[in-house]
């Protein structure tokens, strides 16, 4: 197994960001980053690859890495990984959607995650596998099976899948509120409009995604719809680990926390760092406390070990 363990020798101490104008809430996202270390080991392990030398974006992560594990300020070094990730995504606009007017802390992710493919090292830390199997209640089979791999985790903010009572001997967590564990490793779904080429029928098809492969880290976005809605999330994650019978432990890490509406507001982070839960709003450190509110946005998880 080469999923790589929280280890702390690559964690550096709470430390506040210089806030450029509206760049909350990337600071917000870069705090969460910061919290996990299979990130900046990563890049210590690659840092004498020939392709990372004329990489802007590795060279800003890695320097800011050195600077913050050697607790030297890097409270102005957000702004050149913000300007090396926009680069890097301006010079792909046609590939991705740049909307900079957005500000938003998922939006923002994202935009790392798409440019991060520049170091697939790191990339892959964040890579996660589902099987998706559609069913069909015409010919009553599976008609679909098929893979698919992404980067972040999304949830309903009541951690119910979307259901039809038809449906309801297929489906385990039928009409109940799941834990996050186990909405993470099994979801169920409607699907609408999608005709069966073994029996022609255009009926009623249901969806299931099953977790297969899950990396280091774990972005979790807690979706809104409105009112801030609280959705509960645990310290700790487990999940079956193919082959043994011990378990892939994860921690919570971090959380990317926001206020006010979706066309503004304001973001901040909770994090784990070395010196303890931090509450990181820009430029202002503080202790602070992990734990679900209804600002969460964001929550990330790390991989900590095997648990018997
Ligand atoms: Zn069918």
């Amino acid at each position: 197994m080469d999923i790589i363990p929280y280890n702390v020798n690559f964690v550096s101490k709470g430390q506040g960001l210089v806030n450029f104008g509206n760049t909350c809430y990337f600071n917000s996202i870069l705090q969460c980053l910061l919290s996990c270390p299979s990130i900046f080991e990563t890049l210590e392990a690659i840092k004498d690859k020939p392709y990372v030398k004329n990489n802007e974006l590795f060279n800003e992560l890695y320097s800011l890495s050195r600077l913050a594990l050697d607790d030297v300020s890097i409270a102005n070094k957000c702004a050149f990984i913000w300007r090396s990730v926009l680069n890097t995504a301006y010079h792909r606009k046609d590939r991705i959607h740049l909307d900079l007017g957005q500000q938003d802390a998922h939006e923002g992710l994202m935009m790392f995650l798409d440019v991060i493919d520049t170091i697939p090292e790191v990339r892959r830390l964040f890579e996660h596998r589902y099987l998706t199997q559609i069913w069909c209640d015409g010919c009553k089979k599976m008609i679909v099976s098929k893979r698919e791999t992404n980067l972040v985790f999304e949830v309903q903010p009541d951690l119910k899948n979307e259901q039809h009572e038809q449906f309801k001997d297929v489906d385990q967590f039928y009409n109940q509120t799941m834990s996050m564990n186990d909405f993470l490793q099994k979801q169920n779904s409607y699907v609408d409009g999608f005709i069966c080429s073994d029996c022609k029928d255009n009926n009623k098809k249901f969806r299931i995604t099953t977790l297969t492969m899950i990396p280091e880290i774990l972005p979790i976005v807690l979706k809104k719809y409105g009112e801030k809605q609280m959705t509960p999330f645990p310290a700790h994650l487990l999940f079956t680990h193919k082959g043994s019978d011990k378990k892939l432990l994860y921690m919570l890490v971090a959380q990317s926390e926001h206020s006010g509406s979706t066309q503004g507001g304001h973001y901040w982070a909770v994090c784990l760092r070395r010196d303890g839960w931090k509450l990181l709003n820009d430029s202002s450190v503080s202790d602070g406390a992990p734990g679900p509110t209804p600002n969460t946005y964001i929550v990330f998880y790390h991989f900590k070990g095997l648990q018997e």
